[in-house]
């Protein structure tokens, strides 16, 4: 049985649109036209996105694609969307012209497709090679009802974070003081300060993704208040105490930061820790947290990362002095 989102006939266009711009639809199964209702096969585990919510999810045996299964390609089967630029995920393909191809004439905004060879560097930026369409990495991306200016070549960015900025900017007060410790062209903060009115540090060592979270911070409505800053988060951070709430958003290495982040949190203030792990790293993390008096509040997967390997959002709030 495959989880489906159902939707009135009316809405049905649209809503296939925004959940494919998300890559939360599973292409392997057909879209089923019921009644006054379209039923869009979902990714599996995949958490609902914030604009799906409200909807009714059912199970259902599912159509299989057969033209999928007729003609199989060789390929990962993921791409990310973001604005009019498509990112393939490095997999076995057999042809990524032609899937590249295939993008472009299924989604008219798409105006380039790039093959992403791996993120990379302290600045975690993506080597990117043009397989087709404009050799341009910038692009206008709209998010949670938010614009970002996106160069996806000089500075990090992914769409898979949507939700998760969503459920931490909903979960904050009004009043908060808050460190974004890698805060990127600044969704994190973006997304927060447009819900609440906050007071927030947004850190990131990357010149580029500090020219763009200002870019960003100018071209939305937001009634809190950003205050970007370059350079090293382990330092920037000890100018800082009794901090309400900490996003440490750097999956592949925040756990060198924890203790940082943890000597400028107040107690009972929060942090949102992401982090790459497996099962066996999860339970000696869990362990850690609690040795360090980190109580977790909850956590959830992001996204799968590879076959053992999950991206983890946890929400630790400080239980000690
Ligand atoms: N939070 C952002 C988002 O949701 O798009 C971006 C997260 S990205 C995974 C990590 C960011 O941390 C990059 O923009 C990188 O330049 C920055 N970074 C890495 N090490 C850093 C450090 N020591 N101090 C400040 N920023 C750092």
């Amino acid at each position: 049985m495959i989880d489906h989102l159902s939707v009135p006939r009316k809405e049905a266009q649209n809503m296939l649109k925004k959940l494919r711009d998300l890559d939360a639809v599973d292409c392997n199964y057909k879209v089923i036209a019921e009644g006054d209702s379209v039923l869009i096969p979902l990714k599996v585990q995949q958490e609902l996105p914030r604009i799906a919510m409200g909807y009714f999810r059912l199970k259902h045996d599912g159509r299989p694609d057969l033209r999928r299964s007729v003609k199989p390609v060789k390929f990962s089967g993921s791409y990310d969307v973001i604005g009019s630029i498509a990112i393939m995920k490095r997999g076995e393909m057999d042809d990524p012209e032609k899937l590249a191809r295939n993008i472009m004439e299924s989604r008219k905004n798409i105006r380039s497709v790039f093959l992403d060879k791996g993120v990379k560097g302290e600045f975690r930026t993506r080597d990117l090679e043009l397989i087709c369409g404009e050799n341009s990495t910038k692009t206008m991306y709209r998010e949670n009802g938010l614009r970002f200016a996106v160069d996806v070549g000089s500075a990090y960015f992914s769409p898979r974070l949507a939700t998760e900025r969503y459920i931490v900017a909903k979960g904050t007060e009004d009043g908060e003081r808050i460190i974004d410790m890698f805060a990127g062209i600044g969704p994190f903060s973006i997304t927060i300060a447009s819900m609440k009115k906050c007071e927030i540090y947004a850190f990131d060592s990357n010149p580029a993704a500090i020219n763009m979270m200002n870019e960003n911070i100018a071209m939305n409505r937001i009634y809190g208040q950003i205050f970007p800053q370059l350079g090293d988060s382990s330092h920037m951070i000890e100018n800082y105490r009794g901090m309400d709430r900490i996003i440490m958003n750097l999956p592949h290495s925040s756990f060198s930061f924890i203790e940082k982040a943890y000597a400028s949190l107040r107690r009972g203030g929060k942090i949102n820790y992401y982090e790459i792990l497996d099962d066996a790293g999860l339970e000696k993390r869990m362990e850690r947290f609690r040795d360090m008096g980190l109580e977790l509040r909850s956590k959830r997967i992001v996204h799968g990362y590879s076959k053992f390997l999950n991206v983890y959002s946890m929400e630790l709030v400080k239980t000690a002095v």
